[in-house]
């Protein structure tokens, strides 16, 4: 019959074409049949002809095949000895178009013995019911399609019976007696002849698909021998991933049962120890199915008789990051994938999953775990669970003053603008209102916190209940929210293991990542020796950002700064600028040799005043104490120090005496740091280290307010010595031999970017800060805009957060400011470093707007190197 085409290992029809007519699961079937994998064999009626059977001869068109299944298998159909039984599959063209799978036909008078001789009697009738069970809905299915409301109850009845003795545990009186009850639904010779059982199965379902007003040819049958883990002592079942899910570790991961039917669902003996000669075999189907679908997947088999079957392959949704990474890599390696596929393969967010702690798998062996629910925002969390967020305050107070753990989740049907201030303390939020767009979900990914929405979670005073597990206030859960796949609750404290880009595979995917970002590159905002470090493992090609004054956040060194900003005179200023000088030429010295040669942009101070002057009494008075022991300040009275810091505090201090502002009224700070940039590059020089500054002026408004600081000015009776010439007094003093640097600066003011092209005669780089160039473009403050953006995020007033997703208005003028800026100096570089950086869709935004570099915090490098890397392709 030139309608039916028998497929096994490395068989298939020839002709292309009966692809076409095999519907989708027999198309799967067919295109296995060419790996070379130990498939079922089988044989597929073809769709021309599925819908037609009612002249089918079974035993006439189907005996070539059999014969070929009764070889494999090595058992015959209808043989009461050792019967060889069959599996229909239904196989439509349409997903969306599902019919049960049919098993066991072969199943008769004659031959159930011998089955059950095999199987044991309680399995062996439940296989007979089981295979009733399938044949009585189609039986179901025709009766509805006839209208045959009487016969449809009838059916329906026994069906749910059926299944009620299936799923419960009968023995094999049972089963055998529901048997004798049963096989009255049908005709005598279906289990007199397992031929006559055949054909009719095939010619009902036949009737089925027409009666089922699919147009014709629209599927196919599919019929392969049926195989059992446990028929005798050389028989198993099991299932694994070809790896290991979550280390990527090329190893088996899953189980087995020896002598178990089907054993997905029971987990068994390491599939490693499954024996030398077995494992080989698993392993290379393992390596064959990966290596054709390029991912992870997940087998399931039986061995029967010493015979290991592949019985089913499918996608695994639960895999870890780390562990597609691997395996990418290794497809590299293997030269299975080339470059391209490596970079398309991983979603530029997907990093973060490596780049942030993990639950420590080890530490939650014992507890509770519920499953399930809306990933809000990603991550693992630990806490305390508290039920309102002044609850949570007071116990993060209280925590923080007995200095016990100050981890907490909060936990509530959905949040709201007032609970923003816990969510800023805590750890995670587990709601049960809303998704991923609700406002926990928002708020929490905002801040970085790990967000999971349970819907059937129910709170009721100071108690959840979550999947019948009660979670009372003030007991530790871990939340793991993975990007992908389901999200797990854990009943404790787990440990979560700290980021190691090493062993998991980054490294080297980084180093792939790389040859693609060579036009537009990623640099880092680094201001420490470590994260330069780090950032050049990622592969950052230079630092885009210094904040020198975050040199001064260390709380040793906070008061020596303090004590720059409160002197009221030169000499004082001065005292406390060489103490300043000596820690920035160490740091920036660090920083120059771990970049070793790499650009790196220096930004002079930008110090908003409230963020040095002491916050609380403590500070205070720990800032006293400081002064008191410097001899030169023996007379200044505390009631002076604590005038002087007041009368630095500003109404509105991102506006204030801040960014290049300083420098005007105090140019001898700006002097320090160019001296100690100066002096820490000509000593690496000396070592033959390369080194490349670039410095920075942050917050320009104008052309003027650069080429004074840049230049100098000469006015009567003073002058403004510019940096040039600090810069050219310490070469001469070094020898006289040039020093290649840059001097540029930020556009972080909408002024400064309408004004580019004058400030570009002065600077030979933009670095577009905007963070602050969205925050005065909208008049929006970065530092308080959190708490009311859920209003607008609420009523669509603005199009996500501006502070993340770069604002149209923001990017018109970044586009102006290149424009005019490179009509003036037509070499000019330029790149981005506000927290914008490190999101995909403004580096895609940069690459158009004919930016050079994106330049983000060293954990996001790596994301926006691939981002880079995926636009490039
Ligand atoms: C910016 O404003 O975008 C910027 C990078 O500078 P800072 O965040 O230090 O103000
Ligand atoms: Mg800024």
């Amino acid at each position: 019959n030139k309608n039916i085409h028998y497929f096994s290992r490395n068989i298939r029809p020839k002709n292309e074409q009966v692809m076409e007519k095999s519907g989708l699961r027999g198309k799967q079937a067919l295109e296995f049949a060419s790996l070379d994998l130990p498939i079922l064999p089988g044989f597929i009626i073809d769709a021309e002809i599925a819908a037609h059977l009612e002249d089918f001869d079974f035993k006439k068109e189907a005996g070539i095949h059999l014969k070929k299944f009764e070889d494999v298998v090595k058992k015959r159909f209808d043989d009461p000895d050792n019967p060889l039984l069959l599996k229909i599959v239904i196989s439509p063209n349409l997903a969306i178009v599902h019919y049960p799978t049919l098993h066991n036909f072969g199943l008769t008078d004659d031959t159930i013995p011998g089955f059950c001789g095999f199987v044991g009697e309680t399995f062996g009738y439940h296989e007979v019911l089981f295979m009733l069970h399938g044949f009585l809905e189609i039986e179901l299915k025709i009766a509805e399609l006839e209208k045959k409301e009487k016969q449809r109850q009838e059916l329906n009845r026994a069906i749910g019976e059926l299944k009620k003795i299936l799923e419960g545990d009968a023995g094999a009186k049972e089963l055998k007696a529901a048997f004798a009850k049963f096989r009255g639904l049908l005709p005598r010779e279906f289990f007199t002849s397992a031929f006559s059982q055949m054909q009719t199965a095939l010619q009902r379902i036949s009737l089925m698909l027409k009666l089922d007003d699919l147009d014709d040819e629209d599927a196919a049958i599919m019929v392969q021998p049926m195989v059992y883990g446990n028929y005798g002592k050389d028989s198993s079942s099991g299932s694994f991933y070809t790896r290991d899910i979550v280390s990527g570790e090329d190893l088996l991961q899953g189980w087995y049962n020896q002598n178990e039917f089907d054993t997905i669902d029971i987990e068994g003996k390491d599939i490693n120890e499954i024996g030398s000669g077995f494992l080989k075999d698993l392993k290379k189907i393992a390596k064959t199915v990966e290596d054709h679908f390029k991912e992870i997947r997940f087998i399931r088999f039986t061995i029967e008789n010493k015979q290991v079957w592949l019985i089913e392959q499918r996608p695994v949704m639960t895999k870890s990051t780390q562990a597609d990474l691997k395996t990418l890599l290794d497809l590299h390696n293997r030269r299975i994938v080339d470059q391209e596929y490596l970079i398309k393969g991983i979603k530029p967010a997907q990093l973060n999953e490596i780049l942030h702690p993990v639950v420590d798998i080890k530490s939650i062996k014992d507890f509770e775990e519920i499953s399930g629910g809306i990933s809000g925002a990603p991550g693992a969390a630990v806490g305390r669970v508290y039920f309102t967020t002044e609850g949570l305050l007071e116990a993060y107070k209280t925590a923080q003053l007995e200095g016990m753990d100050t981890k907490f989740i909060l936990c509530m049907p959905a949040t709201f603008a007032e609970d923003v201030k816990a969510i800023e303390v805590a750890t995670g939020v587990l709601s049960s209102e809303g998704g991923y767009s609700a406002h926990a979900s928002v708020v929490a990914r905002q801040y970085g916190k790990v967000s999971l929405v349970k819907p059937e979670m129910r709170i009721t005073g100071k108690k959840a209940v979550i999947d019948k597990v009660t979670v009372k206030e003030g007991d530790y859960i871990t939340m793991n929210v993975p990007h992908y796949g389901d999200p797990q609750i854990f009943i404790g404290k787990a440990s979560l293991i700290e980021p190691s880009p090493e062993g998991s595979g980054l490294l080297e995917y980084i180093d792939i990542v790389k040859n693609f970002t060579k036009d537009f590159h990623v640099r880092v905002n680094a201001d420490n020796p470590h994260d330069a470090e780090l950032a050049v493992r990622f592969g950052a090609q230079g630092i885009g950002l210094c904040r020198t004054e975050h040199m001064f956040f260390d709380e040793k060194r906070i008061n020596v700064f303090r004590e720059l900003i409160i002197s009221d005179n030169t000499s004082d200023r001065e005292g406390a600028l060489k103490k300043l000088k000596k820690m920035q030429v160490q740091d920036f010295s660090g920083i120059f040799r771990a970049m070793d040669g790499k650009e790196v942009t220096i930004r002079l101070l930008d110090a908003p005043l409230h963020e040095f002057l002491p916050h609380n009494d403590a500070e205070m008075g720990y800032f006293l104490e400081y002064i008191k022991g410097q001899k030169k300040y023996q007379d200044l009275s505390q009631k002076e120090i604590r005038y002087r810091c007041d009368s630095l505090r500003e109404f509105n201090p991102m506006l204030g005496h801040r960014g290049c502002r300083i420098a005007v009224s105090y140019p001898e700070i700006y002097r320090m740091q160019i001296e100690a940039i100066f002096e820490a590059a000509y000593a690496l020089r000396d070592e033959k280290i390369k080194v490349l500054p670039e410095i920075m002026i942050p917050l320009i408004m104008n052309a003027d307010e650069l080429k004074l600081i840049v230049y100098g000015k000469k006015i009567e009776g003073d002058t403004y010595e510019g940096l040039t010439s600090v810069a050219e007094a310490i070469r001469k003093e070094k020898g006289g031999k040039e020093l290649p640097y840059k001097i540029g600066t930020m556009i972080e003011l909408p002024a400064a970017a309408l004004s580019a092209g004058e400030i570009a005669r002065y600077a030979e780089f933009f670095s577009f800060g905007t963070n602050d160039l969205t925050q005065t473009s909208l008049g929006l403050s970065r530092d308080d805009f959190n708490s009311f953006m859920p209003d607008y995020t609420q009523f669509d007033i603005l199009n996500g957060n501006p502070f993340q997703q770069l604002d149209k208005n923001v990017k018109e003028l970044i586009q102006t400011a290149v424009r005019r800026g490179l009509m003036t100096r037509p070499g000019l570089s330029k790149g981005i470093c506000g927290e914008h950086g490190a999101v995909p869709e403004n580096i895609s935004f940069c690459m158009e707007a004919g930016l050079d570099y994106v330049s983000c915090s060293v954990y996001s490098v790596p994301i926006a190197m691939l981002a880079v890397a995926q636009l490039e392709l």
